[in-house]
């Protein structure tokens, strides 16, 4: 794969696909920059080198054009974080945007307006992405990992308007891709996966391609109710879904024919309703009375994860161990973010992706001793999945 360091940028422009959808506050400042901040390499590797950039990205879900959706609203943000001079243009193909290009000088930045003001750009069109090649850039740069697993305009089919020696991958792109397979191919072994969240569903394809990987599959969550259940154990108003119990028994024989162990969990903090001031009781995982719901791994739960975790040398976590968004059911999550911290400073190789695993580690302020922080939510999951992403594929080809 080409990479930023095999190109000397100086006085080339280079359009770069970058993943600027940021949470903004009711006065459109941005509320968390971490994704400004984790282009910022890449943008600075091409403006050190004498290059010029043009970052173009989406924000939100607009339907058409729709000022609330502008990305004008993340310059002052953007100039902060690179300590420099950002130009705006409200378009983001034609003539108005070829002549800024044209016009931007080495140590430039144009920011192009939100890609999605175009239903062209999510239905992957063509003639689109031809728009974006011919605004007069070089080189096209990929640096959008959470929009990698997407067949867009501008995260896969402008590729083929650029030639193998004019594409390449961001920094950030480079660093998620080769950091997933550092966990997931050529993991140190014992691996273990910690696996949570509300749904088995949704992480099938997961789970699956886990099986062929890891030494230890951790399934807590609202999804370990479906395997707890699936071994005829009682799970009360858990949640739960019927129409996977048999996914659930065929994982679980798959997994013993591979020799791989799956830890459920062996106690529940319950609850008697789905609320912060619920009534709680811890009980074993085998018997859950009706009308109460597990909403978190107990104290025994616990305790096995953190043996299994200490005795890993490389992990990955996605998806919580309980309903942590309630302080009350937090605990089991936060063990798992604190025993992966502590596995990582003794030399442990860790992986942590997605949303509610990434604010459990933040808030615990492990974000140092994790060796690396995905970025990227659907695409982190399609990579665990063990599918080529099409922004990544397109960059190769
Ligand atoms: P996901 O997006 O699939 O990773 O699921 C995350 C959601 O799962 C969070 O909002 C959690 O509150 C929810 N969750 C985790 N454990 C449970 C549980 N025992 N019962 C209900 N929801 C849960």
């Amino acid at each position: 794969m080409k990479t930023l360091n095999d190109i000397n940028f100086k006085n080339k422009k280079a359009l770069i696909r970058v993943d600027f959808n940021v949470p903004l506050n009711e006065n459109f400042q941005v509320t968390d920059n971490t994704r400004i901040l984790a282009a910022k390499p890449t943008i600075e590797k091409i403006l050190n080198d004498g290059g010029s950039v043009i970052l173009m990205s989406h924000l939100g879900r607009p339907k058409g054009k729709d000022a609330k959706f502008s990305l004008k609203h993340i310059v002052p943000e953007l100039e902060k974080v690179l300590g420099r001079k950002v130009e705006f243009v409200p378009d983001s193909i034609g003539h108005q945007v070829q002549e800024a290009v044209k016009n931007l000088k080495p140590g430039g930045i144009l920011l192009l307006e939100n890609l999605r003001f175009y239903p062209e750009e999510k239905k992957g069109d063509a003639n689109f992405a031809k728009a974006l090649a011919d605004l007069g850039a070089d080189y096209y740069i990929n640096d959008a990992f959470g929009t990698a697993h997407r067949a867009h305009a501008s995260t896969a089919v402008i590729a083929q308007y650029f030639d193998r020696d004019h594409k390449a991958f961001g920094q950030l792109l480079e660093k998620e891709v080769t950091s997933i397979q550092k966990a997931l191919d050529e993991g140190q072994k014992p691996v273990t996966a910690i696996i949570g969240g509300a749904k088995v569903s949704s992480k099938i394809g997961v789970i699956e391609n886990l099986l062929n990987k890891v030494d230890n599959l951790i399934i807590v969550g609202g999804m370990a109710y479906t395997f707890l259940k699936a071994l005829g154990n009682k799970i009360g108003d858990s949640i739960v879904e019927d129409d996977k119990i048999d996914l659930a028994k065929k994982i679980l024989k798959e997994a013993a024919e591979k020799g791989v162990k799956v830890i459920l969990p062996v106690d529940l903090v319950i609850a008697d309703k789905f609320s912060n001031d619920a009534q709680t009781k811890i009980v074993s995982a085998t018997d859950i009375p009706d009308g109460w719901q597990g909403l978190d791994i107990g104290p025994k739960t616990r305790q096995l994860i953190d043996t299994v975790i200490q005795n890993s040398k490389t992990i990955i976590w996605n998806g919580p161990a309980g309903v942590f968004e309630f302080d009350k059911f937090a605990t089991g999550t936060e063990n798992i973010g604190l025993s992966i911290g502590k596995a990582s400073e003794k030399g442990a190789y860790s992986l942590v992706g997605g949303g509610d695993s990434v604010a459990a580690v933040k808030k615990l302020g492990l974000t140092d001793k994790i060796s690396y922080i995905s970025t990227g939510g659907g695409a982190l999951l399609e990579m665990l999945e063990g599918k080529q992403l099409p922004g990544i594929a397109a960059l190769t080809h």
